[in-house]
């Protein structure tokens, strides 16, 4: 496979790009989907999915990811593992350049390579992950029905996820490094006005602590005083980094936060390279909308390979 050329190359394997492998195979393209780790992405990093459609009981994140994986294999999805570590884009044939020196060159490329939370860094959260630790309130809200949750961040998806929590949660302490948020003042009204919202200002989470599951979180506050509060889960909601170190972000014209713009077809400023999935510049980051972007991305590469020929 290694220094081959295709018409499409579709870089990341989660569900954008597996979706997107879907379309390509069964459209019978000469394509090859590369990715660095499992197939699956993010995916594989939730225990439960509840809002992917076709699974009326919900889905565990590694079923979904092999049922999507199978899915495009038996089409012939033609993958391979490498981790690609920069891309020439400033040809017509676009280049892909790999950890192990190999290359890759291709008429079209779909960017599916992702994003992942910021996270705090604090002790227990990398244990506590997925067992109370949680990056995504739209998607674990539901597990915290009549529990007490704590929300960590300041800005418009942290207030708004407290704000939407509450539908499930007793109580939602809102946790904040500063004094004052940084959400819009809409949205900010809406929070305080919310009975069930508590806010600790001017104080960072320095440990999670819990066997099991979370139980108890460690502040600290400006003044140096720490004190512990006792929850059962808690939303880290300080920000998303896109998995772009490898990606010329000048040719693609990235937004502030390295995301990727894209038109509504996933056509990004290059002509043949399309963006899909969490890497995309967007609002709402979900397995839906990925899959749905990678099934968008490879009609427009096709239309820019029949324009080619
Ligand atoms: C904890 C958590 C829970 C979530 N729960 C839900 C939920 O319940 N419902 C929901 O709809 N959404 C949920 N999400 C969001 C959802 O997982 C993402 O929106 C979705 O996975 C995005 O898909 P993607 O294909 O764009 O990117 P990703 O899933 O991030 O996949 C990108 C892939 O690209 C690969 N890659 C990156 N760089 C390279 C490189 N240089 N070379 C080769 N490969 C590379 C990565 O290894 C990865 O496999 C959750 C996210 C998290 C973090």
């Amino acid at each position: 496979m290694a220094n081959s050329h295709h018409k499409l190359i579709i870089l990341g394997g989660g569900p954008a790009g597996l979706t997107a492998g879907l379309y390509a195979a069964r459209a019978r393209m000469d394509h090859l989907l590369v990715e660095k780790g499992a197939e699956g992405g993010q995916v594989l990093l939730t225990d439960w999915i509840d809002n992917y459609p076709g699974f009326p009981d919900g889905i565990s994140g590694f079923d979904l990811a092999e049922k999507m994986l199978a899915q495009a294999r038996r089409f012939e999805l033609n993958s391979m593992f490498g981790n690609v570590t920069s891309l020439d884009l400033s040809e017509p044939v676009k280049r892909l350049q790999f950890e192990d020196g190999d290359t890759l060159s291709c008429d079209s490329l779909i960017i599916c390579s992702g994003a992942h939370p910021r996270p705090l860094g604090v002790p227990g959260e990398v244990e506590l992950t997925g067992k109370g630790v949680s990056y995504c309130a739209t998607c674990d809200a539901p597990f915290y029905r009549n529990m007490h949750v704590a929300v960590v961040g300041g800005g418009n998806t942290a207030v708004q996820e407290a704000s939407h929590l509450t539908k499930f949660a007793d109580k939602v302490t809102l946790i904040h490094r500063r004094d004052e948020l940084r959400a819009t003042k809409i949205v900010q009204e809406k929070a305080f006005a919310n009975s069930k919202i508590d806010f600790i200002w001017d104080t960072t989470v320095t440990e999670i602590k819990g066997t099991e599951g979370v139980e108890r979180i460690q502040l600290l506050n400006r003044n140096g005083e720490t004190s512990e509060l006792k929850v059962d889960g808690i939303f880290v909601l300080i920000g998303v980094l896109p998995n772009n170190e490898m990606l010329p972000l000048d040719i693609l014209k990235a937004d502030a936060g390295g995301f990727i713009p894209t038109d509504l077809e996933t056509r990004t400023a290059v002509p043949g390279v399309m963006a899909a999935g969490d890497i995309r510049s967007k609002e709402v980051r979900q397995v839906v909308n990925a899959a749905g972007e990678g099934a968008t991305a490879v009609l427009a590469a096709e239309q820019y390979l029949a324009n080619l020929s």
